[in-house]
């Protein structure tokens, strides 16, 4: 049994992270500031003994004692990190340095949640780790970009100055159940306009493409690369290189959901990455893994999810 730190461990892909640790037997604590994070997500985990929920922001320094820390705090969003860009960066580059600092003192490993944002608009295709990327520095999506940017370089400075067992991921787009239904992502915005019956708004014309991972297979990954030997520090592309345009995503939910929505058509927001898919054959090799659900099936469960939560929480789903 290892006791593992989550940070950002109440969002979308940590309280998931905490429930496969869980099932495997290894003691979690949650850190989160509740930022996109939601205490709906892990509230079932409250009474297994061995899940503690420690209400922190990564921005300030936090001890304790774990084998091994998931840095995943940040809101991953367009809409969410935009929304207090200096928060973002903080939460990227001051969150790290104070990860890396606590994983340092108590010799812990530790892994980092980038993004395949990194890239920017990538003039590579598909997307592999050796592209060093095509980012805006002082564009809309920047403090993200370049904030998880500078966590990534953190990582190897901690890694070659002082030996640190680091791990990063760059994780492309990934969907599934406890996606906050208003952070305003492509996959839970269509589910949610298409079983209401509202329009489907399809920013520009939809022909800019993108790779969904379903978050199981993802999380499986993330678990899979904490696993690996230490000589293996990444970074590692973790994604379904499955790749789709944003019209064929909006056809698919309305057919899937059975939904009288219209398409229509939106500005496209500055800087939005025209392409993306994964390369992932280094995931491939290292870890042995890729990704299993098809964008149907995990969109299936994706809707039901919503599906439910819109019977449960009306009220939820509608706070903006
Ligand atoms: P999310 O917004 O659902 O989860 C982020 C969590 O971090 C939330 O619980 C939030 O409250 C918490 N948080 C934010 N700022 C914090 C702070 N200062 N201190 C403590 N907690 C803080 O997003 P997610 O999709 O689960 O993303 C998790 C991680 O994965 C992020 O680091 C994100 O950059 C990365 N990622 C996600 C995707 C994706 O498609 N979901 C893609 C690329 C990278
Ligand atoms: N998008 C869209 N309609 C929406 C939300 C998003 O057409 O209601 C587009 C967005 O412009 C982008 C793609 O879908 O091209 C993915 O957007 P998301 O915010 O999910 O992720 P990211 O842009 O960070 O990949």
């Amino acid at each position: 049994m290892k006791r593992i730190l989550v940070t950002g461990g109440s969002g979308f892909l940590g309280s998931r992270l905490c429930e496969v640790l869980l099932e495997r037997g290894d003691e979690v604590i949650c850190l989160d500031n509740f930022y996109t994070g939601t205490k709906r997500n892990i509230f079932h985990l409250l009474d297994n003994h061995r899940f503690e929920l420690v209400r922190h922001d990564v921005t300030f320094p936090y001890y304790s004692e774990v084998d091994e820390i998931y840095n995943l705090a940040c809101p991953a969003s367009p809409v969410h990190y935009q929304r207090d860009p200096v928060q973002t960066v903080k939460t990227c580059v001051h969150g790290a340095i104070n990860m890396l600092g606590l994983a340092k003192r108590i010799k812990a490993k530790i892994l980092q949640s980038s993004t395949s944002e990194v890239y920017g608009d990538p003039n590579v295709h598909p997307q592999v780790e050796e592209y060093w990327g095509n980012v805006n520095p002082i564009g809309m999506r920047s403090c993200y970009d370049e904030g998880k940017r500078c966590a990534e370089t953190l990582f190897f400075c901690y890694h070659m100055q002082c030996s640190l067992r680091v791990k990063i991921v760059r994780i492309f787009n990934t969907y599934g159940p406890n996606m906050h239904p208003n952070d305003g992502r492509v996959v839970s915005n269509f589910i949610l306009q298409a079983l209401q019956n509202k329009d489907i708004t399809i920013f520009g014309d939809g022909s800019q493409t993108r790779s969904f991972c379903y978050r199981d297979d993802l999380v499986d990954a993330m678990v899979k690369m904490m696993d690996t030997p230490d000589s293996v520090t990444g970074p590692v592309n973790l994604g379904n290189p499955g790749e789709f345009t944003i019209l064929q995503l909006a056809k698919l939910v309305i057919e899937l959901t059975g939904s009288k929505s219209k398409i229509v058509q939106r500005p496209l927001p500055a800087d939005d990455p025209k392409q993306r898919q994964p390369d992932i054959t280094r995931a491939r090799e290292l870890l042995n893994w890729q990704p299993s659900t098809p964008l149907k099936e995990g969109l299936v469960k994706t809707i039901a999810y919503f599906e439910q939560l819109l019977k449960d929480d009306p009220e939820f789903c509608r706070e903006g």
